[in-house]
């Protein structure tokens, strides 16, 4: 019985003591303890009737259990649904309707809500804890590890993810096994991993970046993973003694920047901090290299294609970049209506084409052909230009693209020029219904502890720097910005918040 995934991230590790994840409490599962777990969670979801293509949802607190109910899900030819932990009861409902899965795996304090809803979709529900409790536990701490194997080929869907949603509803995409195993394969020769690593593992795992990216490519190494519940800078600096590879998304670098224990002893013996899911700011990635000796590697991926483009491990890694197309993927800038390859250094819609770009979205065609081109290429939805040596600059999501009274502004070059103002600490900047201007460039700000800069100070600014169509027409301070788990600014809500902010006014 072959199972591409299963077999290349198992596969003759199933039966060593090699450690494979050391618990935040320091307790050490080899891969051939974690393998019979998972065998056990394989066997417990045969039990409950999951076959070949049926969906497991599971929306439960990081644990092994759940590391375990993915290969266990995938080991039985199942397509493993992991949600956001903070989605409530209502949103829980939609994901539930449109994946109908055999098997959904709930927190324990949500399982009076959700228990109806389950019922309705026809999930059977059991509950899982981050420490050991729960239905499900029950169920499946007792079975035995035999699992009637199930054929898969490399087009089986092994993971739908849900995109994060910050327009519009959540897509189910579609991944499979060749997906994450390609991409995984690539990371690894990439990023030069081997069996030595010790991953420092902070990441939520309902997410591509925690589960995908930091999971498949530590396993496929047959490397170990110091496993954290959640990101503690402090603990985390402990940490890095005993790691050599912290993956992060920007927030964790700025927290890790705040503590004064950040040093290069601290981190003498890590070998690679990587970055994604959100944009780095140079200032950032040269503060950490100014404290630590250490370059942040910045890489670009998305749920629907896991990783596309990375700054080499070997060469020069380029703040605010995110380096280079990886091996075996193509991703060109093109025109967003002709779909023409642009210039270099001209602006465009990032597309990929790969053995990473996932199957589509789960029952939505309509989505699916709307961003496919006819070649092949998935549009990203992200804007960006390659520069003359080939590094990618990511310049926002399309959606976020500001048209004010007809000309195009790029949040990214305003925000970049607030940023760099003294006693800016960072900026959003997001389009307004305005009646004049159809959208007002509007900026949201976050001061400096120091708090000595103004709203004229910052108009005084900019005047010198950007045309005038592309100044804000007003902004705001804030004390902080609005952040989803993976660190990404929420602009969604900002744009909710400010909807009304010109509806009074004219300028
Ligand atoms: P998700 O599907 O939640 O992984 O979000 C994918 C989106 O995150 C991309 O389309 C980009 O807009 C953004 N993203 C990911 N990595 C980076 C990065 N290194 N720099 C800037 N944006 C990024």
């Amino acid at each position: 019985m072959t199972n591409p995934l299963y077999d290349a991230l198992i596969g003759d590790k199933s039966t060593t003591n090699a450690p494979f994840l050391i618990s935040q409490e320091g307790e050490v599962f080899s891969y051939g303890q974690f393998t019979a777990r998972a065998g056990q969670a394989a066997h417990a979801l045969q039990q409950l009737g999951v076959r070949h293509g049926d969906r497991v949802m599971v929306q439960a607190e990081k644990s092994l259990d759940v590391i375990a109910l993915y290969l266990g899900t995938i080991r039985c030819g199942g397509v493993f649904v992991p949600l956001n932990t903070t989605y409530t009861a209502k949103e829980v409902e939609y994901f539930l309707t449109d994946a109908e899965p055999t098997v959904f795996i709930a927190k324990p304090e949500n399982a009076k809500n959700l228990e109806p809803i389950a019922n309705a979709a026809g999930a059977k529900l059991l509950t899982l804890s981050d420490d050991g409790r729960g239905t499900w536990f029950d169920f499946c701490g007792n079975t035995c590890s035999a699992v009637f194997a199930s054929e898969c080929t490399g087009s089986d869907l092994a993971a739908i993810l849900y995109t994060s949603g910050t327009t519009g509803l959540s897509k189910g995409a579609m991944l499979t096994h060749d997906n994450l195993l390609s991409n995984a394969q690539s990371l690894m020769q990439a990023w030069h991993f081997t069996s030595d690593d010790v991953m420092l593992h902070t990441l939520p795992i309902y997410h591509s970046h925690g589960l995908f990216v930091a999971i498949n490519t530590t396993m496929l190494a047959g490397a170990s993973m110091i496993f954290n519940h959640k990101f503690d800078a402090k603990k985390v600096i402990g940490q890095l003694k005993g790691a050599t590879v912290l993956m992060g998304v920007p927030t964790h670098y700025v927290r890790l920047l705040k503590q004064p224990e950040l040093t290069k002893q601290a981190t003498s013996n890590m070998r690679l901090f990587t970055s994604g899911s959100a944009p780095l700011l140079a200032q950032t990635h040269n503060d950490f290299t100014s404290v630590t000796g250490h370059k942040i590697l910045e890489r670009y991926g998305l749920t629907e294609t896991n990783m596309n483009t990375s700054n080499p491990y070997e060469g020069e890694r380029r703040a605010g970049t995110v380096g280079k197309p990886l091996p075996a993927i193509s991703v060109e800038v093109r025109n967003p209506e002709t779909g023409e390859k642009v210039a270099t250094n001209q602006t465009g819609s990032i597309e990929v084409n790969g053995p990473n770009v996932f199957a589509g979205y789960w029952r939505n065609m309509e989505k699916t052909y709307a961003e496919f081109r006819a070649d092949g290429f998935f549009m990203t939805g992200d804007l960006g230009f390659f520069d003359d040596d080939g590094y990618l600059t990511i310049i926002g999501r399309s959606k976020d693209l500001v048209i004010s009274g007809g000309l195009n502004v790029y949040p990214k070059e305003v925000e970049s020029e607030i940023d760099g103002i003294t006693g800016v600490l960072e900026s959003a900047v997001i389009g307004v219904p305005h009646e004049d201007f159809g959208e007002a460039v509007t900026a949201i700000i976050v001061k400096k502890d120091d708090n000595i800069v103004t709203k004229q100070m910052i108009f005084d600014c900019l005047n010198s720097k950007l045309a005038k169509f592309k100044q804000p027409k007003e902004i705001a301070f804030v004390d902080q910005l609005p952040r989803n788990a993976m660190g990404k600014v929420q602009k969604n809500l900002l744009r909710d918040e400010y909807c009304d902010l010109f509806s009074n006014k004219r300028s």
